[in-house]
């Protein structure tokens, strides 16, 4: 991982200056894939995309049209991720304009429920002891906020619609982004471009997201009928763990292991 000097950034209401990390280039060592699509990359940490001014409260999008003039500056305020809370606040105040901004927000939303489950350290327990000890929310008024967002997701997913393509196109560059950084900068020739076969093959139909999303609400008959449309031989590993944990009734997220990213056998 390669760390370039801080950027900042002026609210656009007050001024004040937060700074972000710059990230000259990482790589995919500790990847940690999971089935909400999540990816973590240790030595490629994401960093926020939206933030709140710790001096006015605005909520604001970093873009490069705030960014500071004076790049030399040194006291400035860490730039945060948003709370589940502040993401609510920003998709009804109009910080959100662009339709792809909404499936973001909607997107960390779901993620930042899920990180609960991901940040458990669960493996000493039995599957009973897990269900009763994972908690996915802290009060019914935050279940409310849950149930709705995934079914404005599970609307954004299965209609043919801006917010999908915009989704879609996401994720391509992000692939395309990882793929090349991993095939270019750090681990040489061992890892063709396209490493990652769960991103960069027709699996990236968006019906695999509202498979997850009814596992999620427990609605297994439902995952069930939807991972019977989906096909693909790329797909086949992908909708083996799925069903796997259908089978099971596991209703939260799950990390698909190293073995499970680069199945043998897959060439792309
Ligand atoms: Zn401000």
């Amino acid at each position: 991982m390669m760390i370039g000097l801080n950027e900042y950034f002026d609210c656009p209401t007050c001024g004040k200056t937060v700074s972000r990390i710059g990230l000259i280039s990482g790589n995919t060592v500790g990847e940690r894939l999971y089935s909400d699509g999540q990816l973590i990359l240790p030595m490629f940490p994401e960093e926020p995309a939206i933030t709140r001014c710790l001096r006015c409260s605005t909520l604001f999008w970093i873009t490069e049209e705030i960014k500071s003039d004076n790049q030399e500056q040194r006291r400035a305020d860490d730039i945060k991720f948003l709370t589940i809370y502040e993401y609510l606040t920003a998709l009804k105040n109009g910080t959100c304009k662009l339709a792809g901004q909404v499936l973001f927000i909607r997107k960390r939303i779901w993620w930042a429920f899920n990180d609960r489950i991901r940040k458990r350290k669960t493996r000493w327990f039995s599957r009973k002891e897990i269900d009763k000890n994972t908690r996915l929310f802290r009060s019914a008024k935050e279940k409310e906020i849950w149930t709705e967002n995934v079914h404005q997701l599970l609307a954004m997913f299965a209609s043919d619609n801006l917010e999908q393509r915009l989704w879609m196109a996401n994720i391509n560059s992000m692939v395309q982004t990882f793929a090349s950084d991993n095939a270019n900068r750090e681990t040489g020739a061992e890892d063709p471009p396209g490493w990652f076969p769960f991103w960069n093959s027709n699996s990236l139909d968006p019906r695999i997201w509202m498979v997850e999303i009814y596992r999620n609400l427990g609605e297994f008959q439902k995952c069930r009928e939807i991972l019977a449309t989906l096909s693909g031989k790329n797909l086949n590993w992908i909708k083996a763990l799925f069903e796997k944990e259908i089978e099971k009734k596991n209703r939260f997220v799950f990390q698909l292991d190293e073995q499970q990213l680069h199945p043998p056998g897959i060439v792309i």
